[in-house]
């Protein structure tokens, strides 16, 4: 029972100060990050098996994220370690509704030169849940490299799941934006899109345009509102859970994670439960925003099931 995530992996600077973009932030606290390395580490925590596939720089940040992931019980046989190029920082301020700015440095970095001929496809064997996003879909040849494991982890009988994170500002245009992210949505099983992503993609409200031969469940992610999931028969809206919210970073990630924990727990009949397994991813992505930064602020298994439960 397990999850393969492949993608950046990262350091998020995050200002200490709320409400100021980051060039006028004075001070920031360090956090790992990258989606789907926060999605590997959020599985890990909610006590499934979890594999990590990308690359970092070989410097001090890249050994610290590998640390990292390592100490959280993710499998990193198949972290790549660059030496032409350096970890992706990324600097991030919160407005004072707690939405989030960045500024990249990537120019390029290492995540950015992960090709097809380091990805560690023996990571895939015995594992069912192959995870990616967008971002590496950005540039060759991370771009190559993640349809190429997306086409193996296929052929392996995996089922694939897709978060089109958009990153307007990592894009040449909106429409290179559009069409990339897009690209990904061939491949995917389960696809996880926010509100603002299915208008982005669609330029409405309507999913049905994102639906493709194979995918299985669209999940739309609303924030504190909480979640609607679509199977090719049915539609829950599922509301979120109320919070004192801090950082949205990792929301999304979170909700990924919860999304096919719940997913690998009901393995075999995964979409009759979709409404229980929202809940509990509901729980994670609301849980996430309690903390600053993504990896730290992500819950283990423990501190949901109580949360789900609720004080008494
Ligand atoms: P993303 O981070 O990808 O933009 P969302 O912001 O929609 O995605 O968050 C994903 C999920 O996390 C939501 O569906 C919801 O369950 C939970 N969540 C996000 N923000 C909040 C919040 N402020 N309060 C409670 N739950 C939240």
């Amino acid at each position: 029972m397990s999850v393969v995530c492949l993608g950046e992996l990262l350091i998020d600077f995050v200002a200490m100060q709320h409400g100021v973009s980051v060039g006028d932030a004075y001070s920031f606290q360090k956090a790992p990050g990258g989606a789907p390395a926060n999605v590997a580490v959020a599985v890990s925590r909610l006590g499934q098996d979890s594999a990590f596939l990308g690359q970092v720089g070989d410097d001090p940040f890249g050994h610290h994220l590998a640390e990292v992931m390592d100490s959280e019980g993710v499998d990193i046989s198949g972290l790549r370690f660059s030496t032409e190029a350096r970890t992706m920082l990324a600097f991030v301020s919160l407005t004072a509704e707690g939405e989030r700015s960045f500024v990249f440095y990537r120019h390029p970095s290492a995540d950015m030169l992960y090709s097809p001929d380091q990805v560690a496809l023996e990571v895939l064997n015995g594992r069912k849940i192959f995870h990616f996003g967008s971002v590496t879909l950005i540039d060759d040849p991370s771009r190559s490299a993640t349809l190429m494991a997306a086409k193996a982890a296929h052929t392996a009988g995996m089922l694939i799941s897709y978060d089109p994170n958009l990153r307007r500002s990592l894009w040449p245009s909106d429409e290179a934006a559009r069409q990339g992210m897009l690209t990904g949505l061939n491949f995917a099983h389960i696809l996880k899109v926010s509100d603002e992503e299915v208008e982005f993609l669609t330029g409405g409200h309507d999913i049905a345009p994102l639906w493709r031969q194979e995918m299985q469940i669209i999940a739309v992610t609303h924030g504190a509102k909480g979640a609607t999931v679509y199977t090719r028969k049915s539609k829950h809206h599922v509301p979120g859970f109320s919070v004192r919210t801090m950082d949205t970073t990792g929301a999304g990630d979170g909700f990924v994670a919860g999304l096919l924990v719940g997913i690998l727990e009901h393995w075999g009949d995964y979409l009759t439960p979709m409404e229980s397994i929202v809940r509990f991813a509901n729980a994670i992505g609301a849980l996430a925003t309690t903390q600053l930064g993504a990896i730290p602020s992500l819950p283990n298994r423990g501190a949901v099931d109580k949360f789900i439960k609720g004080p008494n």
